[in-house]
């Protein structure tokens, strides 16, 4: 019986301080995705068109940007402090 339990969801009351001003629980991380696009060229238009795209993993490092919409607090993700409740 050693399995390990499902990380808790962000929102549930469970959630712990994390903006280093007010302690909201809740902050946005804005961060890029990658997208590759399949194109090709259409004589007839005259223009390329795509057929396809991937979009790549989501994820941010610690300098993307954060900001807390309950304060206003604007810093980087690495700033964002966790604590165990
Ligand atoms: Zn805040």
């Amino acid at each position: 019986m050693a399995t390990t339990p499902p990380e808790p969801l962000p929102h549930t009351t469970a959630a712990a301080p994390l903006c280093p001003a007010c302690g909201n629980p809740v902050v946005q991380i804005t961060a890029s995705v990658e997208v590759q696009y399949q194109v090709m060229y259409e004589s007839h238009k005259d223009e390329l068109s795509v057929i396809g795209e991937q979009i790549g993993d989501g994820c941010w490092d610690d300098r993307a940007p954060a900001t807390c919409p309950n304060c206003g607090w604007h810093g980087e993700a690495h700033a964002l402090q966790p604590k165990a409740p």
